[in-house]
């Protein structure tokens, strides 16, 4: 395992929700970061099959084009009664013809997919969100962090925090979605912290643990 030895990193990342959640849990840590969109990196192409081979890839980039440490997140939402879709492929769901991204939509292809199997309630549509963070370095050597959550598909949407499938992931354990939840209560750590509560606050957790002293 390498020890990051610098505060300077970027974060690997182009999707604003992302960005500003690893700022929220590297800011204490002291760490300054730039992403990849203020840079203006381009965005590779994520031509893997796992989380893992995604991550990989967006991390090197960044680190290359850097010559700084880059720290990236592949993530997606797992729901069992759909085979595990739409997994790798979560963000593809929410792409419209002309190149965005409509997150309304692809909760609602979610919903019809579970309606399409009846399933109703809550334990025939269990899901889990997992976030495999990558921290890659420009000599391309990386070190990988996964963390997953699980919970449960809610019909409709609830809540206007967070981004992307938030407001119908609703955690074990909670009455409410990460949609209503601000952000401290979804990542549920902070430094020295045991626990944590999002996929991407238990991956960033293991970083922490792994690459950091103390
Ligand atoms: P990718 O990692 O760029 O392939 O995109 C993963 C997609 O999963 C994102 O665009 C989000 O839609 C979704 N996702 C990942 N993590 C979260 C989360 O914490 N909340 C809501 N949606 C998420």
């Amino acid at each position: 395992m390498r020890k990051l030895d610098t505060k300077t990193i970027v974060v690997a990342s182009h999707n604003e929700g992302k960005i500003r959640e690893i700022r929220d849990l590297i800011g204490p840590l002291g760490f300054s970061a730039k992403s990849a969109a203020d840079l203006e990196f381009e965005e590779p192409d994520e031509t893997g099959t796992t989380y893992e081979e995604n991550a990989r890839i967006k991390a090197l980039a960044s680190a290359r084009a850097s010559g700084l440490p880059a720290l990236s997140d592949d993530s997606g939402l797992a729901v069992d009664a759909l085979d595990g879709a739409p997994g790798v492929y979560t963000a593809n769901w929410a792409e419209r013809a002309d190149g965005s991204r409509d997150f309304g939509m692809a909760m609602e292809k979610v919903e019809t997919a579970l309606q399409e199997k009846g399933a109703a309630t809550a334990d025939r549509r269990k899901a889990r969100f997992v976030s495999v963070l990558c921290l890659a370095w420009p000599d391309g050597h990386t070190e990988l962090f996964r963390g997953e959550i699980e919970g449960h598909v809610v019909w409709p949407p609830r809540g206007t925090l967070g981004f992307g499938y938030d407001p119908v992931f609703q955690p074990d354990g909670y009455d409410i979605t990460f949609g209503e939840m601000p952000a401290e209560a979804k990542h549920g750590w902070k430094p020295g912290d045991s626990e944590a509560l999002s996929h991407r606050a238990r991956a960033f957790k293991l970083f922490v643990e792994t690459c950091l002293d103390g």
